[in-house]
């Protein structure tokens, strides 16, 4: 029997051109796909019509697939001797759980790879035409989760201090208490903000506005899960940004233009 062996591959944001060649190479060899909800459709169809595509994963707080039956999903097929491809939405190691996913397989003595993907946080603000790092504005930018462990609140003082932008995933349910967090934590209230659902997808809308504004511009906008907020002075630069403070981006973003945000 061949041996079996998982890839724990990051299928990107949505946009099926932004799959790297590696993962597009395991999904054609896969006997079985698990993925996540946050896989689209034209990622998937990339796999083998005879695989078998398992949805898991969960979606914020709907409904979910347990980790451990995930892993146990795995570790059987593998042991079958099947190729196992276990697709993530963006890049498996950033807010992913690639981390326990490794662990659980390679507890178990199962082959594994570990392939990137475009992270969501990287292609909303390409979506928007913002550079996260620019000379002038930022020498750095930081990915953090929105959501809370525990009673945990995350330092936003801290990072309000260090003036790079901040790039927020999972944060469309908190945005109005990390709004007032940053300001309390010393950023400026007209510091740009935008916020990304689906970026890179048909579906894909978008709003720039000022970080005082952001839980209202998003409400406005109806940006809704999956999100990414950007906040942070090269937010400036998102090429979609109209008058109103308020846009709804096409995929493919237009020729970058500098305006300058309604104070
Ligand atoms: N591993 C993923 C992140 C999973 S956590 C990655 O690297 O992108 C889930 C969060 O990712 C969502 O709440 C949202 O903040 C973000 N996300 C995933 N896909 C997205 C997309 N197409 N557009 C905007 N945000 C997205």
């Amino acid at each position: 029997m061949r041996a079996g062996k998982v890839y724990l591959v990051g299928a990107g944001p949505g946009d099926p051109e932004l799959l790297t060649l590696k993962a597009l190479k395991a999904l054609k060899q896969a006997d079985v796909v698990l993925h996540d909800e946050l896989v689209s459709d034209e990622v998937l169809a990339y796999a083998r019509p005879d695989a078998r595509v398992v949805a898991v994963g969960k979606r914020g707080r709907g409904r979910s697939t347990p980790q451990g039956f995930i892993e146990r999903l795995m570790i059987a097929e593998a042991r079958r001797g099947h190729v196992v491809v276990r697709l993530k939405g963006g890049d498996p190691f950033v807010f992913g759980r690639g981390g326990e996913e490794c662990a659980a397989l390679r507890e178990a003595g199962v082959a594994l790879e570990v392939a990137n993907g475009i992270t969501s946080g990287l292609a909303a603000a390409t979506a928007l035409g913002i550079p996260l790092t620019h000379r002038d504005l930022s020498h750095g930018a930081i990915l953090v989760t929105g959501q809370r462990r525990g009673n945990a609140e995350t330092d936003w003082k801290a990072l309000a201090r260090t003036g790079m932008p901040l790039v927020i995933y999972m944060g469309v349910s908190r945005c109005g208490d990390i709004q007032r967090h940053l300001v309390a934590g010393g950023m400026p209230p007209d510091t740009p903000a935008a916020a990304v659902s689906n970026a890179t997808r048909a579906t894909q809308r978008s709003v720039v506005t000022r970080l005082d504004r952001l839980e209202q511009a998003m409400a406005e906008a109806e940006i809704a899960s999956p999100a990414i907020l950007i906040v942070g002075e090269v937010a400036r630069l998102a090429a979609s940004l109209n008058a109103a403070g308020n846009s709804a981006a096409s995929p493919a973003a237009p020729r970058q233009r500098l305006r300058r945000l309604p104070r």
